[in-house]
């Protein structure tokens, strides 16, 4: 087909010019007294994404699931109790993840749709008075469901529970996109990849762990290895990594660390929040529901939800196979239930006037009920009132 591929889907993204360019460099030799050049001022810059002072950054040769990995076996001991909410395909692999390393995992269902209850979790922590929960696994933002929860609220409860147990966040599709403050709010590790904010190809887990989470690292019980964050510590000091890095991607971060903070953070966040109103003004025009209920929507991806009497796999393959257009599908307890259109990483009006029109088209061929341009003209007229 002629064209490029439209890709929507939240993650991989669409990689910059500038980025892939970078990336296009030859092997480097990584013992080199040059290579702390290089990777030294990532580590630095990566801090100001995760907006932390205090706290480490480290880069692994890895992806988000990783992050999650880095983050319970490093701090913690095989039997600890760990809570979660499990509320969409991410949270739910997150907390099967921490039953299989044999922690003492619990998770309460939420319906798909909401996200992080504060006041469910503030009672939850008041009532464990002998602190037996070492840890709380927050999904910042729940990329099969569209939906945001408030880290920061998060924070507030359990300040106001007095409870110390860590708090560790999958941002793997929030980070560099939404509002976050790892400092601010207290984050003890923050776990992102680099598929999808930092619009590189997936293979890097970037984390950021506060100066309590490294502490916990010498009582932490738990075997660990290539995920070891005191390997990486030791190394990072002088610039090194304890194992062969990727030196395309170090490259390509450097550019997607300098476009992020040549824009400015509060402009990339104010970006994706206008990006996201559009499609939310699209998706209402077409008299379709969102996944994500009110209060929780997501400004990175939307999860559109479908008539009962229709299959949104087959708005999905229509689209990909009729317009090169790709979406997300739905995951889990909400395929078939839910298409997804991405719009993290780099993207602009046009190109999400783009993917709007596809999905007009797509939905028309499959018998929705809907007027054509509706979507693309809410979000046209929402862009241009607000550009
Ligand atoms: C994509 C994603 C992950 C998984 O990341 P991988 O890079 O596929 O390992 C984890 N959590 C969230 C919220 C995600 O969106």
């Amino acid at each position: 087909m002629a064209g490029r591929n439209h890709l929507y889907v939240p993650g991989p993204t669409n990689i910059p010019i500038e980025v892939l360019s970078a990336m296009n460099v030859n092997g480097e030799d990584h013992r080199s007294p040059k290579f702390p050049d290089l990777f030294k001022p990532l580590l630095a810059d990566l801090k100001k994404i995760f907006r932390t002072e205090d706290g480490h950054a480290f880069i692994f040769p890895a992806t988000g699931t990783a992050g999650w990995e880095i983050a319970l076996t490093n701090t913690l001991s095989p039997g600890d109790k760990v809570l979660i909410y499990r509320f969409g395909q991410f949270s739910h692999l997150w907390a099967a993840m921490a039953n299989r390393l044999g922690f003492d995992v619990t998770v309460v269902e939420r319906p798909w749709g909401e996200g992080i209850p504060l006041d469910d979790l503030e009672a939850r922590l008041k009532a464990d008075t002998k602190h037996e929960i070492k840890a709380f696994l927050a999904t910042h933002n729940e990329t099969a469901t569209g939906v945001t929860s408030d880290i920061g609220g998060v924070r507030k409860a359990m300040d106001a529970a007095n409870h110390p147990a860590l708090l560790f966040v999958d941002g793997v599709s929030s980070i560099a996109s939404l509002d976050f403050r790892m400092d601010e709010w207290g984050v003890d590790g923050a776990i992102s990849g680099s598929q999808k904010g930092f619009m590189l190809p997936a293979g890097g887990a970037f984390v950021a762990f506060s100066q309590k989470a490294i502490k916990a690292c010498d009582t932490a019980r738990c075997p660990r290895a290539f995920l070891d964050l005191k390997d990486q510590l030791t190394a990072n000091k002088d610039g090194y990594t304890p194992y062969t890095p990727s030196i395309p991607m170090l490259y390509g971060l450097r550019k997607s660390l300098d476009l992020l903070l040549e824009e400015g953070l509060e402009n990339v966040y104010a970006r994706h929040h206008r990006l996201a109103e559009g499609t939310r003004k699209a998706v209402a025009a077409w008299g379709l529901e969102q996944c994500a209920k009110p209060g929780f929507e997501s400004n990175t991806v939307t999860a559109v939800v479908v008539p009962a009497d229709k299959d949104a796999r087959a708005v999905i393959s229509t689209a990909y196979s009729k317009y090169n257009l790709s979406l997300g599908a739905g995951l889990s307890e909400v395929a078939g239930k839910v298409f997804r259109i991405g719009h993290v990483g780099d993207m602009n009006d046009v190109s999400m006037l783009g993917a709007f029109a596809g999905v007009e088209m797509a939905l028309l061929d499959n018998g929705f009920d809907i007027k054509p341009g509706s979507g693309v003209g809410a979000a046209v007229e929402y862009y241009r009132a607000t550009a």
